[in-house]
């Protein structure tokens, strides 16, 4: 992050000029643009600062606007990217006071892949359905995912060209979104200008979709529209179809937001946002590093590849949460987190004295996570290695709580907008107070300036029982605190 600060200053110097000069200049006709009549002003008290949310972004090749940014108006595809997220944010997303991505700039670094599966559709289309993720999404979230890992805050979008079915047709959805991940903060979406579906109007405009995506991977879900019953808190009837979050039955007008859908987005995720408090908040995102030990035969079990930390120096807990690539089940998975908490191997044990196909040394603390019975059941173990081996203890849960989360995909397409539980996420608070009791007092450096070496491995059997397991990093990684 460090690295970054010189852009960040930068940035924030141009981030206002590049929302005057770019968003409310006069465009050409015909180009998109956020006219200031759509930019809609914050609905949220004077006093609230504006919190900053970057897109990372990563483009398809074969995608029309990639492929000749002058089809939009713009001189390179970065500012075709730049400018369209800068656009979902002055006319939508200033309401709850969250300008969207203005500190990378123009001289961010996105990402441009060939479409990993040529042999359906066009390049640059993607393979979806709207009752699970596909192979396609898969490959194409995992280079992505590695483009940004230095950066890991904000949300990643993905631009392609179109979304198609199994079948190489045309699929009516526009845009899709993860919601309830901390671990995975992706959106796709489409071509929209260059693909109008039956949605007419409201559909062809990507800034809106866009924006409307945003809404689900900051933690909304639909205000209206999800089998007619309102969601989050029912602020909303679900006959009201002007809010930019609202499903089934929206408008090309659909763009207001609620003050309690504000106060959500605003704080469901807050280490997505930028700048954090740095003084009790960093994140890492680990990655496998390659020759991925999938676990195909049991989606919960295959580990997905990102891992986000929360210091919390002062008091507060080091959380960790883990990503899954599929649905609990019926049968049990163990889920274990190695911390080396020093990162030094001469304190603590080798692992592989308690999670067998484990070899790291100098391992210091383990948590263990057994989930069972479709997620309905799980049961948290703190270990701490001894003189000689690891012993248990079953911590109070102020001292160590986990949560499970469903998270679920959100498609938006002219017929409907719908979701559908797609992966699980882990979530993982360990308290100081623990860190300091079943560790050793002086090993504990609760910045982690000799780095905190981690590594999460998932053991379970598959629906033919067979055992499965999954190393997320497949080598343990060091994970360095950021300084106040
Ligand atoms: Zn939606």
């Amino acid at each position: 992050m460090i690295r970054n600060t010189f852009w960040i200053i930068r940035s924030w110097i141009c981030a206002m000029a590049i929302l005057l000069t770019n968003n409310c200049g006069t465009p050409s006709p015909g180009c998109p643009h956020c006219a200031e009549d759509l930019q809609l002003s914050s609905i949220l008290p004077g006093d609230t600062p504006f919190n900053s949310l970057e897109m990372k972004w990563c483009a398809l090749n074969g995608v029309p606007s990639v492929e000749d940014p002058s089809l939009v108006c713009e001189d390179n595809v970065e500012e075709v990217l730049l400018n369209r997220h800068l656009r979902a944010g002055t006319c939508n997303w200033t309401q709850c006071k969250i300008l969207v991505g203005t500190i990378f700039g123009p001289t961010a670094n996105y990402g441009l892949f060939d479409d990993p599966n040529l042999s359906i559709g066009a390049p640059g289309d993607l393979v979806v359905n709207n009752t699970s993720l596909t192979q396609e999404m898969e490959e194409l979230a995992n280079p992505c995912d590695n483009h940004w890992n230095m950066q890991p805050n904000g949300i990643t979008a993905i631009a392609i060209r179109e979304f198609i079915n199994t079948d190489g047709t045309d699929s009516p959805i526009n845009g899709i979104a993860f919601a309830n991940s901390g671990t995975r903060p992706f959106l796709f979406i489409g071509d929209l200008e260059f693909f109008p579906s039956t949605g007419g109007a409201l559909h062809s405009n990507t800034e809106r979709v866009l924006a409307h995506e945003l809404g689900h991977v900051l933690g909304l879900c639909h205000a209206n529209g999800d089998e007619g019953v309102a969601c989050n808190s029912g602020f909303l009837d679900f006959n009201t179809f002007d809010n930019l979050m609202s499903g089934a039955g929206s408008s090309v007008n659909s763009r207001t937001l609620e003050v309690e859908q504000c106060d959500i987005a605003r704080t469901r995720y807050p280490h997505l946002f930028f700048p954090h408090d740095r003084t009790y908040t960093s994140i890492a995102s680990i990655l496998d590093e390659g020759g991925e030990n999938y676990a195909p035969a049991d989606k919960s079990i295959d580990l997905y590849k990102t891992l986000v930390f929360n210091h919390l120096p002062e008091k507060g807990h080091l959380e960790v949460l883990i990503g899954t690539n599929g649905l609990f089940n019926e049968r049990k998975t163990d889920y274990w987190v190695l911390l080396d908490v020093d990162n030094k191997v001469s304190t603590g044990l080798n692992s592989h004295q308690i999670v067998s196909g484990s070899n790291q040394e100098g391992v210091d603390m383990v948590v263990k996570v057994e989930v069972s019975n479709n997620g309905n059941g799980s049961n948290n173990t703190l270990y701490k290695a001894g003189a000689n081996e690891f012993e248990p203890h079953s911590l109070p849960p102020q001292l160590l709580k986990t949560v499970l989360e469903t998270s679920e995909m959100y498609v938006s397409s002219p017929e409907e907008c719908s979701s559908i539980p797609v992966f699980q996420e882990i979530g993982i608070k360990l308290s100081r107070e623990a860190l300091m009791r079943y560790s050793l007092f002086r090993e504990v450096d609760f910045s982690f300036s000799n780095g905190l070496k981690v590594q999460t491995i998932a053991a379970g059997t598959a629906a033919d029982g067979t055992e499965v397991v999954d190393k997320c990093p497949e080598l343990p990684r060091i994970i360095f605190g950021q300084k106040p």
